[in-house]
């Protein structure tokens, strides 16, 4: 198993910003049928379907993830409301999140992200357009993951690590293969 470090984005991604947007009345103040970002509350979006069973099977694969976000600089309550929805519908990720105008800037294996404004196009690693041909949905994404990454199709618990008494050497296999051919990695200690 490679282990690879994912950001994922929220907004578009995770939670469902365009739905809440949508449920602005015509009757509101054009600033904010403008504006969405700069007053809707973040931490009642809706979840975007399959993005839970989705991170649960990335991090049950051994990855390790993040979320990259762009919080609305006029609104900041939303950097805090973005803080209890995560704690609310993404618990394995709190303490692991960065509020970022600058996606180019981090540093990882996978960007998952909706948008490209935000330097996503020149992040150093594998950027995932989420919404577009081939990434259409967490569905897609998951199987883009693993078809580029095959030892990645078997989860974690799969794996059964062997230590040779005499040399040391530890060494994984999957369950019920004997063969040498998935041995994936070997180390000492
Ligand atoms: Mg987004």
């Amino acid at each position: 198993m490679i282990k690879k470090t994912i950001y994922i984005d929220m907004d578009g991604v995770l939670a469902d910003f365009q739905k809440a947007a949508d449920l602005i009345p015509d009757w509101a103040p054009e600033h904010d049928k403008m504006h969405p970002d700069e007053v809707l509350d973040f931490s009642t979006f809706e979840v975007i379907p399959g993005a839970k069973e989705a991170v649960a099977k990335l991090i049950d694969m051994g990855h390790d993830l993040f979320i990259a976000s762009t919080p609305p600089w006029n609104n900041k309550a939303a950097w805090g409301q973005k803080g209890a929805w995560i704690e609310e519908h993404f618990p394995a990720l709190k303490r692991k999140v960065f509020l970022t105008h600058r996606k180019d800037l981090l540093i990882g294996d996978i960007l998952i992200d909706d948008t490209t404004y935000r330097g996503q196009k020149d992040f150093q690693g594998e950027f995932i357009h989420f919404g577009t041909s081939g990434s259409q949905d967490w569905e897609e994404v998951i199987s883009h993951v693993c078809i580029d990454n095959q030892t990645t199709l078997f989860p974690q618990e799969s794996w059964i690590h062997e230590r040779n008494p005499d040399t040391g050497v530890v060494r994984k296999r999957l369950s019920g293969d004997y063969g040498n051919e998935l041995i994936v990695e070997s180390s000492n200690g």
